[in-house]
């Protein structure tokens, strides 16, 4: 096996994520073991995935992306039967669970597509039945995306930004609405008729702070995709400015902007906030030195302090520092008719007192207040 092959491939899927719960650690076990990273899965264990490009070859021309049609790279590919040996290699000796497969697209999208669906197709004809993630390429046909969700767990399509302006900025050669959104409705509409298609659902990926496009633009097309195509995950891709392509010059976004946008977004998929209650600056960005609970919390004093032993769930889980389980925690205590009078308790339940104290009072006393 080329290994140098195997390294630039590896390391060119870097930029594909698979890991929310440490956005920014997906990490390369570079060197020893090229092309895993450690990824949360669908039930949000960590599992090691061989994650790897087909090929590097690419007729696109994304601007932030060093695979692009304009850069003079070397160029490589792996064949299905390559890389789905390589994948069982690595499964065989336990150092990967699961693989998740993108591809760089040649002229003709569904032969690259093809050569992606043909190792899924080789690793299940083997008998291997744990973990699969394809990416699909933008403008691939109906019939091709629906034999790859019949054979993957998983699917995706990188939206890359929020809006098609957005998309026209930093590529000539896909088009939002018919390359990336009516894909996603397709993969949308044959779950909905099939459930064993792709079971795990479809996610996607933004490239954050390539554009203009601020904090609220992204969360509120996180939103509606959502909504209309049940898209499960987004995740957000720090933009990196790479040598040799043509934004090098263009500045990064701040280091923890992604994180801030991932908890905004599970802010509003799992703890009720809605978008009005995120607080943005006028130019629709989030502060990025607070995380947006905290920043919620600041900017509605009036709703704080609240008395923990009378607040409904979705009030406590509107306080720093308390999270679902500990919100249950607490409501489940109240309902065999128990009081919580000290920190200590609220602390044995899961709460950060120390985030929570001064946007809390137990058993009617201040716990403390904000030094502002
Ligand atoms: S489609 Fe765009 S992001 Fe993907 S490999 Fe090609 S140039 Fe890079």
């Amino acid at each position: 096996m080329n290994l140098k092959k195997l390294k630039i491939l590896g390391e060119s899927a870097k930029y594909d994520l698979c890991n929310y719960i440490y956005p920014g650690i997906d990490t390369y076990l570079s060197g020893k073991f090229p092309g895993i990273y450690t990824s949360t899965s669908p039930n949000g264990h960590c599992i090691n995935l061989f994650k790897v490009l087909m090929t590097n070859k690419c007729s696109n021309d994304c601007k932030y992306c060093i695979n692009s049609r304009r850069s003079k790279l070397e160029r490589y590919e792996f064949t299905p039967h390559e890389l789905s040996n390589l994948f069982l290699d690595y499964y065989n000796k336990r150092y990967v669970e699961g693989l998740f497969l993108s591809s760089g697209a040649s002229k003709d999208i569904d032969s690259s597509m093809d050569r992606e669906i043909e190792v899924a197709r080789i690793l299940r004809e083997q008998g291997f039945d744990g973990y699969i993630h394809l990416k699909i390429l933008p403008g691939t046909s109906f019939d091709l995306i629906k034999r790859a969700m019949s054979l993957a767990n998983r699917v995706s399509v990188n939206i890359e930004s929020a809006t098609p302006n957005g998309l026209e900025e930093l590529s000539s050669t896909k088009n939002f609405k018919m390359d990336i959104l009516r894909r996603m409705k397709w993969i949308n509409r044959l779950s909905k008729k099939d459930p064993d298609l792709a079971p795990s659902g479809q996610t996607t990926q933004f490239i954050v702070g390539a554009t203009d496009e601020s904090d609220e633009n992204i969360l509120k097309r996180t939103m509606r995709l959502s909504d209309k195509y049940e898209i499960k995950r987004s995740y957000f891709s720090s933009f990196n400015p790479l040598k040799d392509t043509p934004l090098e010059n263009h500045q990064g976004p701040h280091p923890k902007r992604a994180a801030r946008l991932y908890q905004a977004d599970f802010l509003l998929n799992s703890y009720g906030f809605s978008i009005d209650e995120l607080v943005f600056d006028q130019n629709g960005n989030m502060e990025a030195e607070i995380d947006p609970k905290y920043s919620f919390a600041l900017n509605n004093m009036d709703l704080f302090p609240l008395e923990i032993n009378e607040a409904s769930v979705e009030e406590l889980l509107k306080v720093p520092g308390i999270g679902i389980i500990s919100a249950n925690k607490i409501i489940t205590l109240r309902k065999r008719g128990l009081k919580i009078s000290k920190l200590e308790e609220l602390k044995k339940l899961g709460v950060s007192t120390k985030r929570a104290e001064p946007f809390i009072k137990l058993n009617k006393s201040y716990q403390s207040v904000l030094s502002m």
